[in-house]
């Protein structure tokens, strides 16, 4: 779906300085015929370099990400950036805006919709255009996310490996780059798979990385310090703002996900007790939690134990679960 996309906005990208505008998403509603929804965009730019396209707000419930690049984009002036950076942190609007995961225009996970569709819903509109448009002009993409009001995840930064050696070497550099505490490979086979915003950059050879910097739809103070000093990072170690003012040395620990096969998964409706948190390392066969069941007190409690060794990365958040949700999921190091 490469036709041209509807969406469009004031800001000329070739234009050096620091411009604010919107992704103008038309929208025409029985109190809007020709209105559009407004996805907040800044623009900075500085003569020649590479692009840097920041994201957070993709989910609209998730807040790390959203904080720092606001504090992001106040900070930095034109004057000093060798490039171009795109900053969009709301970038589901409608999803901020009603503090959802989903925008309530269309229910649509733009973390899901991708490469979307020039002539679909809103959401897929979106995906096209960051596809379509957004990819292109860019070198780098950081799309920041944190577990939502139904997981909490310990503070890390995500990749898929890369289609090519080249594609494989600079997924490493950037996550080396950021210097996240814990950084994991990942094919998102318990997430979004290939329709995520960083599986569709990876499709076109740019490097991308994504976080999950806490979650249940509040704010983590060390996931927010993860994300600020991650991105600074990036842009000195790119040359992209050489004179940040930033911790240059920190150091990751590389894992690797591993995925939906030994993934805990409610295996009915009840109410969940976990018994491991988020960073604990488990061993196959240990408890992981037991669920009770509302409907039929006297029923005997189901306990679940862990299928694998590992470390927890996430955990759902919210005590009441039904089948198929997810409850836990596990990480391991690998060699790098
Ligand atoms: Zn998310």
């Amino acid at each position: 779906m490469s036709a041209a996309s509807r969406i469009w906005t004031t800001i000329d990208f070739e234009r050096n300085g620091k411009h604010t505008d919107y992704l103008r998403l038309p929208f025409s509603s029985d109190t809007s015929a020709y209105g559009w929804l407004p996805i907040p965009l800044i623009c900075i730019r500085n003569g020649a370099g590479p692009t840097v396209l920041l994201t957070a707000g993709n989910h609209g419930d998730e807040y790390e990400g959203q904080i720092a690049l606001i504090k992001l984009a106040q900070e930095i002036k034109a004057s000093d950036v060798n490039g171009r950076i795109l900053i969009l942190p709301a970038l589901n609007y409608p999803a901020v805006a009603a503090g959802r995961r989903v925008s309530p225009i269309d229910e649509g996970n733009l973390n899901r919709l991708f490469p979307g569709r020039f002539d679909g819903s809103p959401t897929e509109m979106l995906a096209h255009y960051i596809d379509n448009v957004l990819f292109p002009m860019t070198d780098l993409v950081i799309d920041l996310h944190s577990g939502g009001r139904s997981l909490e995840y310990l503070p890390l930064a995500l990749a898929r490996p890369g289609l090519t050696v080249d594609n494989q070497r600079s997924v490493r550099e950037l996550l080396t780059a950021f210097g996240a505490p814990v950084s994991v490979l990942t094919d998102g086979d318990g997430g979004g798979g290939a329709t995520t915003l960083y599986a569709a950059a990876e499709k076109r050879g740019i490097p991308a990385l994504t976080t999950e910097l806490g979650g249940g739809a509040t704010l983590s103070p060390v996931g927010l310090g993860v994300a600020e000093e991650g991105v600074r990072r990036v842009l000195k170690h790119y040359g992209i703002v050489p004179n940040l003012d930033v911790e240059m040395s920190a150091t990751s620990r590389f894992m690797r996900s591993l995925g939906r096969n030994v993934a805990i998964y409610a295996p009915e409706n009840g109410l969940f007790e976990p018994l491991a948190k988020v960073g604990d390392m488990v061993e196959e066969g240990q408890p992981a939690g037991i669920l009770y069941f509302y409907d039929n007190p006297l029923r005997e409690s189901l306990k679940l134990f862990f299928p694998a060794n590992g470390m927890v990365s996430c955990r759902r958040f919210p005590t009441l679960s039904a089948r198929g949700d997810c409850l836990y999921n596990l990480m391991s190091d690998i060699e790098i």
